[in-house]
């Protein structure tokens, strides 16, 4: 909304409501009056998630090769790189959630869409591997576009990778654990996402596989409200639970306690 001063007044998507960064920010980036919402970035998570000081980061230096030489996805990667402050779309580590251990990974929306590439595929593999080795719970915060268009077939295996890698863990009886968040979408819904003992979602979040205009537009049928949405989700069966950002870590911490063998 512009204001006189031509200045552009912030306002909540969902309530108008205006836009108050540090009660925002203090509320865990949802709308203090509504509870929308507001997409968060990996640092943010880790402090409202994490205990304090616990979280280190694991395979931090992994980065993109240009497995199929496409022009401009060096350039790509490397704005990417300075935009998110991240070597790739997703940040993997261990922390303790009040004083239990587990493995956290979490992914960024703001590195190219938080697409899966090779680089990603490998770091969530490795963070579900170590999971099974170490026998620590695996919690994943998840929002993707889906596939890195960029790295061709080689994003596609990802999937695989990842997904025999989740089959790993479950074969090791440690638990696994997803939170959905605003959007998760395409080959990311489709691999390791689903494959989760639990699996949270954020309120609002947009969960799907492809995007409801490409599915109205293939089978030419209006779609109906909220679709792909949380709480569509959740009773439609794809989501176990919507869990506010308030209550997840006391939430994931009671997971891991019942999970406990
Ligand atoms: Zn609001």
């Amino acid at each position: 909304m512009a204001t006189k001063t031509g200045k552009e007044e912030k306002t909540c998507p969902h309530c108008g409501g205006p836009y108050d960064e540090k009660a925002v920010a203090a509320a865990l980036m949802t709308c203090p009056a509504c509870g929308y919402h507001y997409r968060m970035e990996p640092p943010e998570r880790i402090a409202s998630i994490a205990d304090p000081e616990s979280f280190v980061e694991f395979s931090a230096n992994l980065r993109s090769l240009n497995p199929i030489d496409l022009s401009g996805y060096e350039e790509k990667l490397s704005e990417a790189e300075a935009k998110a402050q991240m070597k790739d779309a997703v940040v993997t580590g261990t922390c303790t959630i009040e004083g239990k251990p587990l493995i956290l990974g979490l992914m960024s929306f703001q590195f190219m869409g938080g697409s899966m590439g090779s680089v990603v595929g490998e770091k969530v593999s490795r963070a579900l591997l170590k999971g099974a080795e170490e026998r620590l719970p695996v919690l994943i915060y998840t929002t993707s576009g889906g596939a890195r268009m960029q790295e061709g077939i080689f994003s596609l295996m990802q999937m695989a990778k990842t997904s025999s890698a989740a089959a790993e863990l479950d074969k090791a009886g440690v638990p696994f654990f997803i939170v959905l968040c605003d959007p998760t979408t395409g080959g990311v819904t489709a691999s390791f996402a689903m494959l989760a003992d639990v699996i949270m979602a954020e309120p609002g979040a947009l969960i799907g596989f492809a995007g409801p205009r490409v599915i109205e537009g293939t089978i030419r049928q209006s779609l109906p409200e909220g679709f792909q949405r949380a709480e569509f989700q959740l009773e439609k069966g794809f989501v176990d639970t919507i869990v506010p950002r308030r209550d997840q870590r006391r939430i994931i911490s009671t997971l891991i306690d019942l999970h406990r063998s």
